[in-house]
């Protein structure tokens, strides 16, 4: 074992604070029994504050796929039409799955260098007057690509349309790093993870659901058993679960809420935007590309850095990990080896930014990729010039 902390900084699992470690360290409880009504109920109605909604947020016992999964079963029927955009490598798995599940996605094609584009979306809609297409989903922070969706405008879009169709939005590594607001954006479906923003280790995943969507569940007819809201909603009511929840993660959640309310959201979403603008300062003062070429789609969650022609970003993230001991996030699919992700989410600070640059400026040493030295220098201007983090504030 290397001395010191081993480095995490894929875009999740995020590094879980000691907090939330200790807050899990616990008896694993009786969860029919009396005292689990305050841990679940302090989980499920705390949980609606961060995904800005006052209605219903399901927790499943897994990862997010499953949530992905629940959010299309719940809703759609076999043959059903979804309008899906193609942001990246988590958007096209979302894509297979619905394929798998029998429903008939229609995919906007993207070049996977920034988030959905509302017009395209908008145009999609107006060609459908039949109104087949039941469904719009749209991945709001592309872990892939580091690039961010504009879910407001995707809303303004759909309504622009007068279309119908449900919108859902996949914000796994988004929520609790950058603003997502389900009632005001109004989403009928949200779908996310605990192992991102919330700072737990993978094991929730969640579903937030809108009365419209709920409406649409009496009616949907894909095949659905594990997944059903109906079975969740019930026993959720009294802080209860219809199978074994995973209590341990929850525990974790109702520490994970309490940290976010003593940092305040907009501060958390603050910082987030303070890393991600020093990240891409150094990536800049290296002579790399980032990947998202939207400024106004960068992501405050992460940053894909292009590696130059001819090099491996599997091989420098290798040289990386035994040198440092840190791990970075690779390419995925289309981008696999071209790329190299920087995780700068969750339960993270500036001098964890600075060592995570120095890492990546000595990694790119060490593997004989062509750049300037100078990133991390870059990286601690922009900090400055931002002025000292913002005090921890509650809401
Ligand atoms: N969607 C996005 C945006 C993701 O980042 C991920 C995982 O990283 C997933 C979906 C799939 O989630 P999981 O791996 O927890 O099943």
């Amino acid at each position: 074992m290397p001395a010191g902390r081993h480095f995490l900084q894929i875009p999740g699992p995020s590094n879980v604070p000691d907090r939330i470690l200790r807050a899990m360290d616990y008896p694993t409880m009786d969860h029919r029994g009396p005292g689990f009504a305050e841990v679940g109920k302090a989980a499920l109605e705390g949980v609606k504050w961060v995904f800005g909604t006052e209605s219903h947020v399901v927790i499943y016992p897994s990862s997010g796929t499953g949530a992905w999964e629940a959010a299309l079963v719940n809703t759609l029927s076999p043959g059903d039409t979804v309008l899906m955009y193609e942001t990246g490598h988590f958007s096209t798995l979302w894509k297979k799955l619905a394929e798998r599940l029998g429903l008939n996605p229609i995919f906007i094609e993207g070049d996977w260098r920034g988030g959905a584009d509302p017009s395209a979306i908008e145009a999609r809609l107006r060609e459908d007057t039949a109104h087949e297409i039941k469904a719009v989903c749209v991945v709001h922070n592309e872990t892939s690509t580091g690039s961010v969706s504009p879910i407001a405008d995707v809303r303004k879009a759909i309504d622009a349309a007068g279309h119908p169709a449900l919108f859902m939005v996949d914000t796994i590594s988004g929520l609790a790093s950058i603003e997502y607001r389900h009632d005001d954006w109004g989403v009928d479906v949200t779908v996310s993870g605990s192992q991102k923003g919330l700072m737990l280790p993978p094991g929730i995943s969640f579903n937030a659901v809108s009365e419209k969507a709920l409406a649409a569940s009496k009616s949907a007819k894909l095949q659905k058993s594990y997944w059903a809201w109906d079975d969740m909603i019930g026993p959720n009511k009294t802080g209860y679960f219809p199978y074994t929840p995973a209590t341990n993660i929850l525990y974790g959640l109702n520490e994970a809420i309490a940290m976010l309310r003593e940092e305040g959201l907009q501060n958390v979403f603050a910082r987030h935007a303070r890393h991600a603008a020093a990240t891409r300062a150094a990536v800049q003062a290296w002579g790399l590309e980032v990947l998202c070429k939207n400024p106004a789609h960068y992501s405050g969650v992460l940053t894909a850095v292009l590696m130059p022609e001819g090099h491996s970003a599997d091989n420098f993230r290798a040289v990386t990990l035994r040198n440092y001991d840190m791990s970075l996030g690779n390419g995925l699919s289309k981008v696999s080896d071209r790329v190299f992700r920087i995780g700068h989410l969750g339960d993270f600070n500036d001098l964890m930014l600075c060592g995570t640059l120095s890492g990546i400026e000595m990694g790119l040493r060490d593997a004989g990729v062509p750049h300037k030295a100078g990133g991390v220098q870059a990286a601690m201007d922009e900090l400055g010039r931002q002025g000292a983090p913002a005090q921890a504030a509650a809401e």
